[in-house]
């Protein structure tokens, strides 16, 4: 069977091989097994249920929910010369009674359908006459509450399958892979005894890095600096952050340009095909811009700010190399990114349920920006792939510096905040730190306190860097009142108590400038 697939895929649609994933849910569906497909956008899940359903007898039905889509691909596949046809809201009673009667005959091998179809009694019962063999539903997350697209007509897709006098095997294909949309899928479809295949997350073009305590702007000015002739996209998460990067940047003479939801139509349109012909280098823009753009010189995709979940910041970052080419996917991470997300999070009036599943996304989120693991393989991972290995690539796999022993200093500021009541933002506590004669100090009286001046051979920057860094790596947290206010976080207390160690990478240069320069008692 498997062979005759592979003979149906040159001759109609021309490849010369199946994608590894491509192949394994091919082969499970000629099995007879029901299937789902997870692969990301891109990933080629059409051909999994369109090949099968040349080599079965019968027709294959496929339920899809975007009428424009179902038109294209009904469009390409005639024009390979295979038999398929569409049924949708589009055509009078007549005419869908015509097409499925040529249906009968054995005229298609793939009739598309909307899943609304599926809720007509008189429709499902035309549908009993045909020798349907398989059943593809397309964007299956649409099932799922969770998922990001809910559609109720999806749930009369298993009482359609149930209802039919032969069960046909049902493939379900989808992007989304969260395990709770998975779950969704097997139980609201019905599946049986069903394989699931998640393939196709990693991408070997892609070097991914996460970098914090950055000072946002010089970076990306010294990053544009350095690949001036290529084309890339920087992702910020308001609408005035685009506005206040973009004007900074042109200001400095950078070949940019903007998107986001606020601009004029005409505005959007002259901005992203300047970017899309290469008049424009880079592109900065909120998470409005992208959806269906096919830009295949993308070398590099900056986030000026983490995004609110690992889907969201994957199909950002994937719009770089298409080509195949190398590539960079940089996330800029500070602390304040949280606090934003959470935000959005709150802001948005939903149910508690769904709050508590967009923060738990949120977190994976975060878990992302602080691993020290391979960061492909912990994308790929999340997506449920677990058997993708380290990509010997990413910003953490080449990171060989030496992590460095901030425990003490990690100790001093973990008590300066604690002392100050865990009551005031990291401008004040760097300055109790460094023994500022800042006047709100002394007024508060934190130049009494025995942490005064414990860090006084750093400079007051150096010290708010490394508080930001150790919220960053979740051993401070930061609550936002009037202002934001530092607290000590439960992974702070064992280091309080000298039983944990702290070390810190990621201030690299700076912390080893200093060891040299002796800064570091430990090591001194
Ligand atoms: P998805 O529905 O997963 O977003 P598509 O089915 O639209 O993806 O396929 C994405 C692209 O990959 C298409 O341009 C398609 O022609 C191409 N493609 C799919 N399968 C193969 C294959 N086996 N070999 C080469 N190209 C493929």
């Amino acid at each position: 069977m498997l062979q005759k697939a592979e003979d149906v895929l040159k001759r109609y649609f021309g490849y010369s091989s199946f994608r590894e994933g491509q192949k394994k849910i091919v082969g499970s569906l000629l099995a007879g097994k029901d299937t789902i497909g997870i692969m990301p956008t891109g990933g080629g899940k059409s051909i999994c249920y369109q090949v099968p359903a040349l080599v079965l007898d019968g027709v294959t039905i496929v339920v899809s929910p975007l009428i424009s889509l179902m038109k294209d691909q009904v469009d390409a596949l005639n024009g390979m010369g295979i038999p398929a046809a569409q049924i949708n809201s589009s055509l009078d009673h007549g005419e869908v009674r015509t097409r499925l009667a040529k249906a009968r005959q054995g005229e298609y091998k793939l009739l598309y359908i909307a899943p609304e179809r599926l809720e007509s009694d008189s429709f499902r019962a035309l549908l009993q006459e045909l020798p349907i063999s398989l059943i593809a539903v397309d964007e299956a997350h649409c099932v799922s509450q969770w998922g990001h697209d809910f559609r109720p007509s999806y749930l009369a897709v298993a009482d359609a399958i149930r209802s039919l006098p032969v069960r046909p095997i049902v493939a379900a294909l989808t992007a989304t892979a969260t395990p709770e949309v998975t779950e969704d899928i097997r139980k609201q479809l019905s599946l049986v005894d069903e394989e699931v295949y998640i393939t196709g997350f990693g991408r070997e073009n892609l070097i991914l890095s996460v970098r914090k305590g950055e000072d946002k702007r010089s970076f990306v000015q010294e990053f544009l600096d350095a690949n001036r002739q290529q084309a890339g996209i920087i992702y910020a998460s308001t609408r005035k952050d685009v506005d206040a990067l973009h004007d900074f940047l042109e200001g400095r003479g950078y070949s940019v340009t903007k998107y986001h939801a606020g601009l004029s139509e005409t505005e959007r349109a002259r901005n992203q095909e300047a970017f899309l012909y290469d008049d424009i280098r880079t592109m900065i823009a909120t998470n409005a811009f992208g959806m269906g753009i096919d830009k295949s010189n993308v070398r590099y995709v900056i986030h000026y700010n983490m995004p609110k979940n690992l889907e969201a910041y994957y199909q950002e970052a994937g719009r770089a190399g298409r080509d195949g080419e190398m590539s960079e996917c940089i996330l800029l991470f500070h602390p304040q990114d949280i606090q934003t997300q959470s935000f959005f999070i709150d802001q948005n009036q939903q149910s508690e349920d769904r709050k508590a599943y967009e923060y738990k996304k949120l977190y994976a989120m975060i878990d992302y920006c602080r691993t020290p693991r391979c960061l492909q393989q912990s994308i790929v991972h999340y997506f449920g792939d677990l058997s993708a290995h380290v990509c010997g690539r990413c910003g953490n796999c080449t990171d060989t510096t030496e992590p460095v022993d901030i425990t003490v200093e990690a100790q001093k500021i973990f008590s300066c905040v604690k002392r100050m009541g865990e009551r005031f933002g990291v401008a004040l506590i760097a300055q109790v730190l460094k023994a500022s004669k800042n006047k709100k100090v002394s007024q508060f009286g934190f130049d009494k306190l025995p942490t005064y001046g414990l860090m006084k051979n750093f400079t007051e920057k150096e010290i708010a860097d490394m508080i930001h860094l150790l919220i960053a790596d979740g051993y401070l947290g930061v609550t936002e009142s009037k202002f934001p206010v530092v607290t000590l976080a439960q992974r702070a207390i064992p280091v309080l108590k000298g039983e944990e160690k702290v070390w810190q990478k990621v201030m690299l240069r700076p912390v080893k400038q200093q060891v040299e320069d002796g800064l570091f008692e430990r090591l001194r």
